[in-house]
């Protein structure tokens, strides 16, 4: 069990820059996701928390002790890579009890701890079975019984599920979920995926070229995103965004776009330029009476829902509607939203122009 707090902490590899200044705390038994775009830094910030990568600058607080210098044997944290390496000419047994047979722990109790891991992670039976001949889920739960078994401080993972295909992958997503809420072990974990970031995290960070876009729980990421990358990176289809010159009324805080008033309550007053209108698929739609009119380009059907692509005057649009609400390609029909769905951006520099920026929101100068 641990808290792990990052602050400032910096790597470079020569003269590139891989994590800028990242600032962030896991709190004790957190499911904490380090999500982004391939090359964006995650694998790095996660070695430096485990003490495989030495930062440039920075710290990094585990129960309150200062260990960015110290090397990985003494943070007492256990890796858990996406190729799960066993020793193949031993046993089940054998592979889950060599970190404790090298600590010198007695046989009798190594025995004692390996049946009681085997025993969370459900694979008793396959004890004394040869690590060859198992399935990929079954090595997977295996490699994990090693990490287990020694009781770190805390887990880090580096896109454990990545080499699975899509459905087991989402069936071992929802494993190592429920594992973790009965162990309760802080847990960071690395992944490009943000459904999996989605599905399964406490909070999320989301890095974009070394750099900490937002911090948060999943709905804040979802619902208030702080930035134009994050609101484009999670959700499928992401959000859609449309520009237009505008102004915030200091008073009245309205927004008018191409004359209609938007009215979005959150919107930072006194903001003038080029601003995008953010807002997802699931919250445009239908209605006959809308004073915003789109041409049906397209339809994709699935299931209970479909996306439906628009043109309109403000720009390409995309919405999510339940799929018995027909419409047909080249029709026009009426669109609506409710303003309290909608996120602003700054055109320039994407930021949110919300009033209550999420705090741990880096400054991208
Ligand atoms: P991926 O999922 O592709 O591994 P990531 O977000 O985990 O992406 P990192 O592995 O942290 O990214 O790498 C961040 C950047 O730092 C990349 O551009 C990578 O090429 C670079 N990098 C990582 N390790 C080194 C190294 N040892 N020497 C030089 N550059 C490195």
């Amino acid at each position: 069990m641990a808290e792990i707090v990052i602050e400032n902490l910096r790597k470079e590899f020569g003269d590139f820059t891989a994590v800028q200044s990242s600032s962030f705390r896991i709190e004790d038994g957190e499911f904490f996701m380090l999500l982004g775009p391939s090359g964006c830094g995650k694998t790095t910030t996660l070695r430096m928390i485990a003490g495989l990568e030495l930062p440039s600058s920075g710290q990094i607080y585990i129960d309150g002790e200062e260990v960015a210098r110290k090397p990985a044997s003494e943070r007492d944290i256990a890796f858990v890579f996406q190729m799960f390496a066993l020793y193949p000419h031993m046993n089940v047994r054998r592979n889950m009890s060599y970190p404790l047979v090298c600590q010198g722990m007695p046989r009798a109790r190594v025995r004692a701890k390996v049946a009681e891991v085997a025993a969370i992670l459900g694979i008793e039976d396959i004890l004394d079975k040869p690590v060859g001949g198992l399935s990929g889920g079954d090595r997977q739960r295996v490699a994990l019984g090693r990490a287990i078994v020694r009781e770190p401080k805390a887990f880090m993972m580096d896109e454990p599920l990545g080499a699975l295909d899509a459905e087991f992958r989402e069936h071992m997503a929802e494993e190592l979920r429920a594992l973790h809420d009965r162990m309760g072990a802080t847990t960071v974990y690395v992944t490009h995926d943000q459904l999996e970031a989605m599905q399964m995290g406490d909070k999320i960070v989301v890095m974009n070229h070394g750099v900490i876009e937002q911090f948060g729980t999943p709905q804040d990421i979802y619902d208030k995103p702080a930035t134009r990358f994050v609101a484009d990176f999670i959700g499928s289809p992401p959000m859609n965004f449309l520009s237009f010159q505008g102004a915030i009324a200091p008073g009245d805080q309205a927004v008018r776009m191409q004359g209609v008033d938007l009215g979005v309550p959150r919107a930072q007053a006194g903001f003038q330029g080029e601003m995008l209108f953010g807002i997802r698929p699931e919250h445009v739609r239908f209605d006959d009476g809308g004073a915003w009119r789109g041409r049906v380009l397209a339809s994709e059907y699935l299931g209970t829902t479909q996306i439906v692509t628009l043109d309109s005057a403000a720009g390409p649009i995309k919405l999510r509607a339940p799929s018995d609400q027909r419409v047909a390609p080249g029709e026009t029909v009426g669109l609506n939203f409710d303003a309290r769905t909608v996120t602003l951006f700054d055109g320039s520099s994407g930021r949110a122009l919300v009033s209550e920026l999420n705090a741990g929101v880096l400054d991208h100068g």
